[in-house]
């Protein structure tokens, strides 16, 4: 018997001027000493006041942690913990990018869970299991990427191995989402380019993985129009509310979508980033295009599809995937992405294709890729 399993997401509040529910929310949950868990990147954002304000308004008893930024590390988590037990908080508000995302739904579980964080390791034989008592936990995005906002997921780094732990479970989806695309405008060019191809990439990823999930593929599909529709105009103009909205989005519906899985650009993206330091976002947009040629023999019908969705209308299958072929080129230009490892200091190594090798993601790449294969898809935009 082959059974498979869907999850989908939860609460979400979607629109400009969806922040203004924050209070109403925390009221309704019965929340009266949350944590505010930010990136310190975000204090100096003008929509950081705004919210300050509404909470004073409001006379909400909280604490600030936000001793933190860059790449989501264990010791963020920990003293995250202890700010949530000092305040005595019942229950946390999330608000940042895929890094505070990350952090604030580990403290969630650490802040009722026993043992060590790594403890619950996804897949780890033996690792204990995720109880629904987490705090209540609002996520605020303030980035269009990494949709983590939507995912049960938290990827965590160790500090001193530079590991990056993935850690899941029901139970870290945050209860309630306010996703309100004003709170993007801030965003500088290249963060708001690197995010949304992470956001694109998760999109047709997503789609073309091999595991059966129709639902997923619907949703994907219509991610990676919104991604080509809008990214340009968000990139060009950053206070387009209708852009905004439509990668805020984007974003989430690849997050959604992605439970299905990945696939190589993944792979070759955290290789990426753990050899280089390359932002993720970034690192995708340079691979995706070489990584869909690898994946053209087996996921033509798909990429067909993904080509006629954008307009393309010719009746032939090949010439219809090499169209959404071009169209992911002629993006990566518009939004400034280069296409060569070497425009931005990183060139193959051996540790690179076996980090990329080892990588799970690619296990769910509609065709085998081997330790040759990610070589050869190196080697095809070194430059
Ligand atoms: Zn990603």
């Amino acid at each position: 018997m082959s059974l498979s399993s869907f999850r989908f997401p939860t609460d979400i509040r979607f629109g400009a001027g969806a922040i203004a529910l924050l209070p109403r929310i925390l009221r309704e949950r019965n929340v009266k000493r949350p944590l505010l868990v930010t990136d310190h990147g975000v204090l100096s954002c003008a929509f950081f006041t705004g919210i300050q304000q509404l909470l004073a308004k409001e006379e909400v008893v909280y604490a600030t942690y936000a001793d933190f930024g860059g790449n989501p590390t264990k010791k963020f988590v920990t003293a995250g913990v202890e700010a949530f037990r000092r305040h005595n908080a019942d229950g946390l508000i999330i608000l940042g990018g895929g890094c505070a995302l990350d952090v604030g739904k580990a403290i969630g579980l650490m802040a009722t869970h026993e043992g060590d964080l790594f403890d619950y390791e996804d897949d780890k034989p033996g690792a204990p299991a995720i109880e629904p008592r987490l705090p209540f936990m609002v996520a605020i995005p303030t980035t269009a990427g990494t949709g983590s906002e939507v995912g049960g997921s938290s990827v965590i780094s160790d500090d001193e191995t530079h590991r990056k732990v993935i850690i899941w479970g029901t139970a870290m989806v945050p209860k309630v989402v306010l996703a309100d695309p004003e709170l993007t405008f801030e965003l500088p060019a290249t963060i708001t380019a690197y995010t949304g191809m992470d956001a694109l990439t998760h999109n047709i990823e997503a789609y073309l993985a091999k595991n059966y999930h129709p639902m997923c593929e619907g949703i994907a599909v219509e991610g990676v129009r919104l991604a080509f529709e809008f990214l340009p105009r968000a990139v060009e103009n950053p206070r387009d509310l209708e852009a905004r909205k439509g990668m805020l989005m984007s974003s989430m519906m690849g997050a959604t979508a992605f439970q299905k899985g990945l696939g190589v650009t993944h792979s070759c993206a955290h290789a990426l980033s753990t050899c280089f330091d390359w932002h993720h976002g970034f690192a995708n947009a340079v691979m995706l295009s070489a990584c869909l040629r690898f994946n053209r023999d087996v996921s033509l019908t798909k990429l067909a599809h993904l080509g006629r969705v954008l307009g393309g209308t010719s009746s032939s299958t090949e010439t219809l995937a090499d169209f959404f072929l071009q169209k992911v080129e002629t993006l990566c230009q518009q939004v400034g992405i280069p296409t060569t490892l070497k425009a931005k200091g990183a060139h193959i190594t051996e540790a690179l294709i076996e980090v990329a090798t080892q990588d799970s993601c690619h296990l769910n790449n509609p065709k085998p890729c081997t330790k040759e294969d990610f070589r050869r898809i190196f080697h095809s935009v070194e430059g």
